[in-house]
């Protein structure tokens, strides 16, 4: 048996737009009445989630100052993930047919998520994704978990799930940040990054996964005509 792990939000789900929209309701919070800020446009706003620039450095960017940025940073933690912006994420193009094909190959397939319970529940109701993940086959957090940090806690998550599941001959971890290349390479899974998320190839690539993608069709197409196993090590850039 083969098995895919993949992440939820970078390779199936897109956040850009709940991002952006959070960003700008942080923005219009913090700012004082009479100050002149610099709203960034939402490819501005994304290009520097996708090279890893601290929401503070984002908050001076847009015209905020000190104080300001640090409440914007904690404004913004405490919004991205309630419910009323969950309704702007929206699917990666390709990302069903893809699980699709996994499906139906047989292959073993498994979300790998920091998620809370609630926020994948929503996410699968809205896009019918529950078909394609089973529930023992969903590693996520539960709805009280405290987190720590994702390139602490998905090693964890990681861990549980190795031990949980039947081992496989061959097995694939899909994700689009550092926590999932580092989750894989901790448990000698190979790992696969995928561009469709919130890092560039330029953030995935100091990571040192085994293989860069464009996005979870591609990394399928990949595993599904044997290019990339065990048996046959293969580093595609
Ligand atoms: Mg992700």
């Amino acid at each position: 048996m083969l098995r895919l792990f993949t992440d939820f939000d970078g390779p199936i789900v897109d956040v850009s737009e709940r991002y952006y929209r959070v960003y700008q309701f942080c923005l219009e919070k913090t700012q004082r009445p009479d100050q002149s800020i610099r709203e960034l446009s939402k490819a501005e706003f994304w290009q520097l989630k996708r090279s890893r620039v601290p929401e503070k450095q984002i908050a001076f960017n847009s015209g905020l100052d000190e104080v300001q940025a640090v409440e914007f940073a904690q404004l913004r933690r405490k919004t991205v993930h309630t419910e009323q912006y969950f309704q702007y994420d929206t699917l990666v193009p390709g990302a069903v047919d893809a699980l699709l094909k996994i499906q139906q190959a047989g292959i073993d397939l498994a979300v790998m998520t920091m998620r809370r319970v609630w926020e994948l529940d929503y996410a699968f109701q809205k896009f019918q994704l529950d078909r394609f993940f089973p529930e023992n086959r969903c590693y996520c957090l539960s709805n009280d978990y405290v987190k720590t940090r994702d390139i602490e806690d998905k090693p964890l998550l990681m861990t549980r799930a190795i031990a949980e599941l039947p081992a496989v001959a061959d097995c694939w971890m899909v994700g689009d940040t550092e926590a999932d290349i580092t989750a894989a390479k901790k448990h000698d899974i190979k790992a696969i990054a995928v561009e469709s998320g919130i890092r560039d190839r330029t953030q995935l690539e100091i990571y040192q996964p085994d293989l860069i993608v464009r996005d979870l069709s591609f990394a399928v197409d990949l595993i599904l005509e044997g290019k990339f196993s065990q048996q046959q090590p293969l580093y595609i850039a």
